[in-house]
């Protein structure tokens, strides 16, 4: 029998400083540890504890010039968390609040995640502490290939395959993309997220936003209900706030908000795809939203978060622990009866407990936000198989991998007629993993 408690203490003291770590294992292991103690064989060959700590974690340097010819240092890391069941598979973050912490949270989230997309891929995370604002085109170019100078040898189709997260977008995948083919003299699948004319998948750069959508309906579906009308709070101005917002206008949803970290803009009467297309705009030019703050139509609050704004459902699409108890509560005393995961735990453990107590539509991250990597692994299949699918055949398959996800939490997470999400996406994310690993004996 493994018990919350020691266990959680175990994992702390083996890993001293790292809150996002603790957090996103915490999470897992209050839903998993009540099924591991049913199944003693999960128990016994400690398969948790296992997963907990990561296959490999690399560290390196990355020297590069700044435009004005001065030496940069940062510090680039790759955590290889698990390869049991297909390669390693995760995104690069370039932030400067990335520390081991951060990735090694992403690192296990991904493991879960890309286990219930039902594709053959294990999971990793990587990134910087570079921060990509307010550098050049030709400093961005110089940091990717300094990272991949390293990165390549560790990387690979069959090996491990990075993609983008924050601060990794079409642009940096190109640089990155164009240093590993020099490096290693070979065009495979080893990164996804590639642009369309060198290997890439179309709607990649739409499939997490499009997908936590989809997944949403899912949850929709399920009690009967639509979008038709419903009042959402998007947060967030990445591409995945962005094509989520796009996702849920064509559901026929009122999308109210999206931010960044200047503030937040407030459409009461809801998002058009004109204003959209601004915004889209805006940010590809690296801009922030404040420059939209005089628009018609549109309220700017600067250095707020949306939660304040009552709404049927939320989408935090921005980073982790952007909603937080104070949050979570006003959120539901304002009626919100939905929350989908467009970020990778956006919630803290607090917040998420209060949705969960709540018995609102709540679905984490690591099930309403793998439509992106889902697509990533379409990509690899399509580089595989040297083919080229439509938007229409990607989009089909993204809708059938959130309806298959959706399953999954509902057949891990129900109990009296009622499905918990939290529950059903970490059991079902764990299950296949786990018996990858038994059958893989002691190793
Ligand atoms: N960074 C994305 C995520 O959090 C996508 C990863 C990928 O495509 O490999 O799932």
């Amino acid at each position: 029998m493994i018990e919350i408690g020691s266990f959680m203490q175990w994992v702390v003291d083996r890993n001293p400083y790292e809150p996002e770590f603790h957090q996103a294992v915490h999470d897992v292991a209050g839903k998993v540890i009540p099924f591991i103690n049913s199944r003693p064989q999960y128990a016994e060959s400690r398969i948790l504890e296992r997963l907990t700590e990561p296959d490999r974690i690399l560290s390196f340097r990355v020297t590069w010039e700044d435009d004005a010819g001065r030496v940069r240092i940062n510090r680039g890391y790759r955590v290889q968390q698990s390869n049991a069941i297909g390669p390693y598979k995760g995104g690069l973050r370039f932030d400067h609040s990335v520390t081991l912490s951060v990735l090694k949270f992403l690192a296990f989230e991904q493991v879960f995640k890309n286990s219930l997309t039902t594709l053959p891929m294990g999971g990793a995370k990587g990134g910087s502490d570079f921060h990509p604002k307010g550098k050049s085109e030709h400093e961005l170019m110089r940091f990717c290939q300094a990272f991949m100078t390293e990165l390549h040898r560790h990387i690979g189709a069959a090996v491990d395959v990075p993609a983008g997260d924050i601060g990794v977008g079409a642009r940096e995948i190109g640089y990155l993309f164009g240093q590993y083919k020099r490096l290693e003299n070979q065009f495979t699948g080893a990164i996804t997220g590639k642009g369309a004319a060198f290997g890439g998948s179309l709607i990649r750069t739409e499939a997490t936003g499009y997908g936590c959508a989809y997944f949403a309906r899912e949850m929709l579906k399920a009690r009967t209900e639509d979008f038709e009308g419903r009042r959402c709070l998007v947060s967030g101005a990445g591409n995945v706030a962005e094509y989520a917002a796009e996702k849920l206008i064509q559901l026929g949803a009122i999308v109210l908000t999206m931010s960044d970290r200047t503030g937040t803009l407030y459409f009461p009467d809801g998002l058009s795809t004109e204003q959209l297309a601004e915004i889209i705009d805006l940010k590809r030019r690296a801009s922030s939203l404040d420059a939209l703050a005089s628009g018609a139509g549109v309220k700017f609050l600067p250095r707020s978060r949306p939660w304040a704004i009552p709404c049927d459902a939320a989408f935090p699409c921005a980073t982790q622990n952007e909603i937080d108890a104070a949050d979570a509560r006003t959120l539901l005393d304002n009626g919100c009866f939905l929350v989908a995961e467009g970020a990778n735990m956006p919630a803290t453990s607090e917040a998420a407990q209060i949705f969960e107590d709540a018995g609102i539509l709540y679905a984490p991250g690591k099930a309403a936000n793998a439509g992106g990597v889902a697509i990533s692994g379409l990509e690899m299949t399509q580089n595989a198989i040297h083919l080229f699918w439509t938007r229409e055949e990607v989009d089909k398959r993204l809708v059938e991998i959130m309806g298959h996800i959706h399953e999954q939490c509902v057949e891990y997470g129900t109990k009296n007629g009622c499905t918990n999400y939290v529950t059903g996406a970490n059991i079902g994310g764990f299950v296949k993993v786990a018996d990858a690993m038994l059958a893989y004996g002691i190793v």
